[in-house]
């Protein structure tokens, strides 16, 4: 899919919906109207066989109205994590509610920096994401406020929300803000042009934001959503910043309406980006004639064609793959320890559960986590 508009949008398989907290509170109450009509659209979306990704934030901002807490709970990182942790039952309870009108299930998932930023634990978030979906229901992702630091936090939901769309293989990032997109200049500038479409996210565009937010409710403001949108068009994914504050936002943006769309720069998957970027290989797996050709196709690499097994890695770990002539296929992040890949060499799947005293997993390394040289 090649997303060149913002009606291009429409046709992606899975979509990530950023909601920021100005949209969501209002004088520390839940905007519940607004929100139960975003619902209704995200259940349109899945009805036209769109899968959805919800980030919401709000968690600081509802906590820190109950709990009475000052600078709507961004005074102190204490304050912050307090509130969140009070916020986020919330949270979690108005989504649960209003996407439950529509039969849809609300899957709450609460990530640290680590989680995504970690190979192995990003893995599993992956992993996780991918299962929710699959079992119909839709993720609510938010940052884990109460246990991060200042040193682990994303601190906004805007780049949170490119890192959840590389997870899970999203082909589009929506962004809902409280302003129609990114403006050539100050938007109170009465000259401020809208723009349109984003080719790079150059040092030219990243001068045209102010890096305020205009609510000072969210942490986000359009610094933290131009790296939110590095990040993306950097995995292949298109992000669109479109204002949140209509009744029916995603419909009135991606119909022929304003935002801006920064466009994927890559063309590899939102995985494979992340994998080709920025790993360093922990061991060496290789394999024979067989298992050679079939990663050539495509295919994932299996046990039954691995034959030797170098190194000291964890699950998750990159590993480079090699051929039995010595050649480099590619590298990947691997399913196993080295210690079981060795267990397991060259067995077929029916033979591996005994080494392994667990069922084994699909592959040792799968092919969308794997990059071919
Ligand atoms: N995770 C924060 C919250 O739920 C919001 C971060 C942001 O403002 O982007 O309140």
């Amino acid at each position: 899919m090649t997303v060149t508009t913002l009606s291009g949008l429409r046709a992606a398989k899975r979509l990530v919906v950023k909601v920021g907290s100005a949209l969501l509170i209002e004088q520390g109450r839940a905007r519940e109207a607004w929100l139960a009509t975003l619902a209704a659209e995200i259940a349109a979306l899945r009805k036209g066989g769109t899968e959805v990704i919800i980030v919401s934030s709000g968690a600081i901002a509802l906590g820190a109205a109950k709990l009475g807490l000052a600078k709507g709970g961004r005074g102190s990182l204490a304050d912050a994590q307090a509130a969140a942790s009070v916020g986020q039952v919330e949270l979690a309870r108005l989504w649960s509610e209003v996407l439950g009108r529509h039969d849809l299930i609300a899957a709450q998932m609460l990530v640290t920096l680590d989680d995504l930023e970690d190979r192995r634990r990003y893995l599993n978030a992956s992993a996780t994401l991918e299962r929710l979906i699959e079992a119909g229901a839709i993720p609510v992702v938010n940052e884990n406020d109460s246990v991060a630091t200042e040193e682990i936090r994303f601190g906004d939901n805007d780049r949170l929300a490119a890192r959840v769309a590389q997870a899970a293989q999203a082909e589009g990032v929506l962004l809902l803000s409280d302003v129609d997109g990114l403006y050539d200049r100050n938007p109170e500038d009465t000259d401020a042009k809208l723009v349109e479409t984003v080719e790079g996210v150059t040092p030219e565009i990243i001068a045209m934001a102010t890096g305020e937010s205009t609510s000072g409710l969210g942490s986000g403001g359009m610094l933290a959503k131009l790296q939110a949108a590095r990040i993306a068009e950097r995995a292949g994914i298109a992000l669109a910043i479109i204002n949140g504050k209509h009744d029916a936002p995603i419909a009135s943006a991606l119909d022929g309406g304003r935002g801006t769309l920064f466009l994927p720069q890559g063309d590899e998957s939102a995985r494979k980006a992340w994998l080709s970027g920025r790993l360093a290989p922990a061991g060496v797996l290789t394999v024979d004639a067989g298992c050679t050709e079939a990663l050539a196709r495509g295919a994932s690499l299996l046990a039954a064609g691995m034959t030797e097994v170098e190194g000291d890695f964890r699950r998750g770990d990159l590993v480079t793959i090699f051929g039995a002539k010595g050649e480099r296929l590619g590298q990947g992040l691997v399913e196993y320890t080295a210690e079981e890949c060795r267990s397991i060499l060259g067995l077929r799947e029916d033979e591996q559960a005994a080494k392994l005293g667990y069922a084994p997993r699909a592959a040792v390394v799968h092919r969308d986590h794997m990059v071919r040289a």
